[in-house]
């Protein structure tokens, strides 16, 4: 009942080989306004300050979510038939579209804004907009039903699951793309033997006990891909810098020193107006990064000192947090240098566990089907129990101008 494409459409990839698509709903998603902003996107935002060929683009992400998800349905075992045709459909258009809300440099923006992207990209699936209007001529029900995919709210929790969970789609594509397009090899693991030893128990995706070395992989690629890339020290120092920036315009407003009409998705970001959907439309790198470029000149010389700062990557040095004495002396040295602190210090705290199979959170648990029967993942193996016991690793890095540190 939902049409095919005429021949099966296939998209090369890097990571997957190509994106198989045959069902005409999803091409016409791909195409839709929305889908394409996510070309000007980084995926990674920031990285590329480090990772100078981390260039890819939330789209080529969405497309890998939506490749892995489609690959579930059809070869993880049992699947299938706990799907309807409906629900097959739904939860493909959830993997394509679960970043669609992202806008550029989407954490320092949040920082300052409390706009959080997974409210834009269901704002942007229930309101109207391109994609909304596509999917309900496809069927009317499909919005709804996206957007509790993505809110785990669906009925059947496996679905979110499976986009998002302790095993899911999101992070093996962002954990393999990320990995090749920075030129590491922290984030590989075996996707194949993932997916070939994944099964459905109940109403849960759990692995086979034959899958568990490939999954402790999986759970170490994470770990090394936060320390080595996300948190990488120099990335945290540029999303210190634009959150600085955002900050400056959000006062800049408040204060009537600046009203940037020329942006008004800036306007909308950091004030109390709800932000439409042609608002984020409006909003990507392109339009963020012509902004900076107008800022360079501004009056208001701490906008464009950041502004000029980010864009030619003059950016903040940073040492560890040792004591409040030392970092009590390093704002007194940015006072003395001429700097408000508000806007050129900063205290960043970053603390990842690789895998935290708290009781109390259920969601985070990954389960291995072994002969006795279900199992907890550190029960079955002995690498993620001494992670598990080992204390979570944290990093607090003081961030100021080098000349100041
Ligand atoms: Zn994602």
């Amino acid at each position: 009942m939902y049409h095919q494409t005429l021949e099966e459409k296939v998209l090369r990839d890097p990571i997957h080989e190509y994106i198989h698509v045959d069902l005409q709903l999803i091409w016409d998603l791909i195409n839709s306004r929305e889908v394409q902003r996510l070309r000007r996107i980084h995926q990674l935002g920031v990285s590329m300050m480090v990772y100078h060929t981390a260039e890819h683009s939330r789209f080529s992400h969405s497309l890998g979510v939506y490749e892995i998800t489609r690959r579930m349905i059809d070869e993880v075992s049992g699947l299938k038939d706990q799907l309807t045709d409906f629900e097959q459909v739904a939860l493909l258009c959830a993997a394509l579209l679960h970043d669609v809300g992202h806008g550029p440099f989407s954490h320092a923006f949040e920082n300052v804004s409390h706009v959080h992207h997974e409210l834009l990209s269901i704002q942007l699936i229930t309101q109207p907009s391109h994609i909304h209007s596509i999917l309900m001529e496809a069927d009317p029900r499909l919005p709804e039903a996206i957007a509790k995919i993505l809110s785990h709210r669906y009925e059947k929790p496996l679905l979110s699951q499976i986009i998002s969970g302790p095993i899911d789609a999101d992070r093996m594509d962002y954990l393999l793309r990320d990995a090749y397009f920075t030129g590491t090899s922290y984030g590989q693991f075996d996707i194949e033997r993932i997916l070939r030893t994944l099964r459905i128990e109940g109403e849960r995706l759990v692995v086979k006990e034959s899958g568990v070395h490939a999954i402790e992989d999986y759970i170490m690629a994470r770990y090394h891909m936060y320390w080595q890339v996300y948190y990488h020290p120099v990335s945290r120092s540029t999303e210190v810098m634009i959150s600085s920036l955002f900050q400056r315009m959000k006062d800049c407003i408040e204060q009537g020193i600046e009203t940037f009409d020329s942006a008004p998705f800036i306007q909308a970001f950091l004030s109390t107006q709800k932000i439409s959907n042609d608002t984020i439309m409006n909003l990507d790198e392109v339009s963020f990064l012509s902004l900076l470029m107008t800022l360079q000149t501004h009056h208001d010389k701490i906008l464009s000192d950041l502004s000029s700062r980010v864009l030619h990557r003059r950016l903040f040095g940073y040492v560890d947090f040792k004591s409040n004495k030392q970092k009590e002396k390093l704002i007194d040295n940015i006072k003395k240098a001429g700097y408000d602190p508000h806007y050129y210090f900063d205290e960043d705290k970053a603390t990842q566990a690789p895998y935290r199979p708290y009781k109390e959170d259920q969601q985070s648990q990954i389960w291995i089907l072994t002969q006795q029967g279900l199992k907890e993942l550190s029960t079955v193996s002995v690498i993620v129990a001494a992670i598990v016991k080992g204390k979570e690793k944290e990093d607090i890095k003081l961030y100021a101008p080098k000349e100041c540190l």
